[in-house]
């Protein structure tokens, strides 16, 4: 493994100072759990890896359900799923926190570093992206904020710029009669990259017979996560039925740019976006219902 500087960061402006002082040579450390990996493999170098888990604001995790939902970027997952509050109200991004790897790796995995290390394949993107979650970001001019969707720009790349780094996520309270499913297909249970993933939310009339709104999101099938924008305009206003849920899964298929790999060909990742994209749209409409 390469020699690298270690430094913690106590507040926000350390952090920047240091990175801009760096540039691309310093990374972000939250878990670990790709950094580290990066790292020790070769596969990135680093002249410092800069530590922000003393700096309270990457810590924050408070939920209301007149404000909606701050996570810190630096929050590990299992603290997200152990809040009953908070697994209550945001099932669907339960789902993708609670599968990331083992119990070992969601004590020290951040949502912060699944979506930094921009992987196509990142399970919480997705499910952040339909929940409409948004990015605080802090940087030598101060803080902005950004939708997830518009934050990964290529595999392993993202919008930041030098001297910045992702503070944390605000998802919106839930609405109600909405509901959201992630869902993923890998080869076995468990430790494995999605073959494919798709993440899903519907917001339901009263009656329970339309869809008011609902987006669709998927992962591993385009240099990065996709929000797919017509799939979901296509359900708005429309009845629940099998055949509106199947147009929004073509249209999903439509905009998917998969690669074939190891893990499946082209196609059958196209085959998986439309089951995936049906069953995450149901199971989003029973949590609607209160189904599930
Ligand atoms: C055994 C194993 C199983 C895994 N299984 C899964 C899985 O099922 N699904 C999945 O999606 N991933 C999986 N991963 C990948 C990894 O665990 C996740 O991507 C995790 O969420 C990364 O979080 P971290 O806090 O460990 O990130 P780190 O490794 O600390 O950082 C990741 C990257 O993001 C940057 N970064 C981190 N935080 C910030 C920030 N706040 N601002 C700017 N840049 C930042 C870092 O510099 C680094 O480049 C697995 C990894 C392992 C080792």
């Amino acid at each position: 493994m390469q020699a690298f500087d270690y430094a913690s960061a106590r507040t926000v402006d350390e952090a920047v100072s240091l990175l801009a002082q760096h540039g691309e040579r310093a990374r972000i450390l939250a878990g670990g759990t790709d950094i580290i990996v990066q790292v020790r493999e070769g596969r990135r170098s680093v002249d410092l890896l800069l530590d922000i888990k003393k700096i309270p604001e990457v810590n924050q995790l408070s939920y209301d359900p007149i404000n909606g939902l701050r996570i810190g970027a630096a929050v590990p997952c299992y603290k997200i799923y152990e809040q009953a509050e908070i697994a209550t109200a945001y099932p669907g991004l339960i789902d993708a926190v609670s599968l990331i790897g083992g119990i070992q790796i969601q004590g020290r995995a951040t949502l912060g570093g699944n979506l930094c290390n921009a992987s196509p394949a990142a399970d919480t993107i997705p499910a952040l992206i339909v929940l409409q979650a948004t990015c605080l970001i802090a940087g030598p001019q101060g803080t902005r904020e950004v939708p997830v969707e518009r934050f990964c720009t290529g595999p392993g790349r993202t919008i930041l710029q030098r001297g910045e780094f992702l503070l944390s996520f605000h998802l919106p309270p839930p609405q109600k009669h909405s509901g959201a499913r992630y869902l993923r297909f890998i080869p076995r249970n468990e430790m494995d990259i999605a073959v494919v993933g798709v993440g899903a939310s519907a917001v339901l009339n009263e009656a329970h017979t339309r869809f008011v709104s609902a987006r669709i999101a998927l992962g591993a099938v385009a240099p990065t996560p996709l929000l797919a924008v017509e799939a979901g305009e296509i359900l708005a206003g429309k009845e629940i039925s099998e055949e509106n849920i199947q147009r929004a899964a073509e249209a999903a298929q439509a905009i998917a740019r998969p690669i074939s790999d190891m893990r499946g060909t082209a196609a059958y990742r196209r085959h998986l976006v439309g089951v995936l994209t049906r069953r995450a749209l149901q199971g989003a409409i029973q949590r609607a219902k209160k189904e599930a």
